[in-house]
């Protein structure tokens, strides 16, 4: 069983924790605060527990109909309107963890089609809006890992979470979702950026508003790990803990920022997967 599982449901056991900020310690200076960029849905009354060995597939009829109607605006909150993470320290043990409504991976596969214009088959571009949102959400879950990891010796210690702090933080939101969508990009393929699926993942999302569209930012390997540094800056920032000889800044932190982060598999992670159905179109096998 993984240290994870440990500090999860340690969270779990003290929480749920409101979604305010708490308040910085003595002596810490609180940045500026811009709202965050996401409103946490409720939770549906009707979803259905996914596992990595599960595939969702659509009427192919139906995708390629969709794809060839016509061309509507993305939403602005991009992927998260198709599907959101609903964090640990906010829910309780039955109702955290990643939720993909049918009727945006429905959208998603079907914008996918129209990108690709017959150069990859319907199949593939299914597959690959599931694991866009899949991987853009998970990126969230391990932001809330990383984010407790670095808060566990102050909480044992008797002090207040970082990660509410954190999640209300703005700024901190606006390079988490270029970085979940840089995430969910780079995981596509394998193949480098001339692969044609991930072409069409890159050509649907730079179509999206900002700050999602500005994930190409955060691709290269250097740049992605330093951004995932700055989350980590963010964190302590957010709660005022930088004056902390500890946290004195991000590359000083006690460890790297891989100790922080854990693996981005869904295979290997404790996050549960739920599909909303709300279309009646999915077939689940
Ligand atoms: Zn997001």
């Amino acid at each position: 069983m993984s240290a994870d599982h440990h500090i999860v449901q340690d969270i779990l056991s003290r929480g749920p924790f409101s979604i305010q900020p708490a308040p910085p310690l003595p002596a810490g200076k609180k940045i500026s605060h811009d709202p965050p960029l996401i409103t946490l849905p409720e939770i549906p009354d009707d979803s259905i527990e996914v596992g990595p060995g599960d595939i969702i597939t659509f009427p192919r009829e139906d995708l390629e109909d969709a794809a060839a109607g016509p061309q509507t605006m993305p939403p602005p909150n991009s992927l998260d309107a198709w599907a959101w993470y609903a964090p640990f320290h906010f829910y309780r043990a039955d109702a955290w963890g990643i939720y993909i409504r049918e009727s945006g991976l429905f959208e998603l596969a079907s914008r996918l089609v129209r990108r690709a214009q017959g150069t990859v088959s319907t199949k593939k571009l299914e597959h690959v809006a599931y694991y866009l949102l899949l991987d853009h959400e998970l990126f969230h879950h391990t932001v809330e890992v990383a984010c407790t990891r670095l808060q566990y010796p102050l909480l044992a210690a008797g002090g207040a979470p970082l990660y509410p702090s954190y999640f209300n933080c703005g700024y901190a939101s606006v390079h988490e979702e270029m970085l979940a969508n840089a995430n969910a990009v780079r995981r596509i393929g394998g193949a480098g950026l001339s692969c044609p699926l991930r072409s069409a993942a890159i050509a649907e999302l730079v179509s999206h508003p900002r700050p999602y569209c500005d994930f190409q930012a955060y691709l290269a390997d250097r740049k992605y790990v330093s951004g995932k540094r700055v989350l980590l800056a963010r964190m302590l920032d957010a709660a005022g803990l930088r004056h902390l000889p500890l946290y004195h800044n991000a590359r000083e932190l006690p460890l790297r920022q891989s100790a922080y982060f854990p693996s981005l598999l869904w295979e290997n992670s404790l996050c549960p997967v739920r599909i909303v159905p709300d279309l009646g179109k999915m077939r689940l096998n």
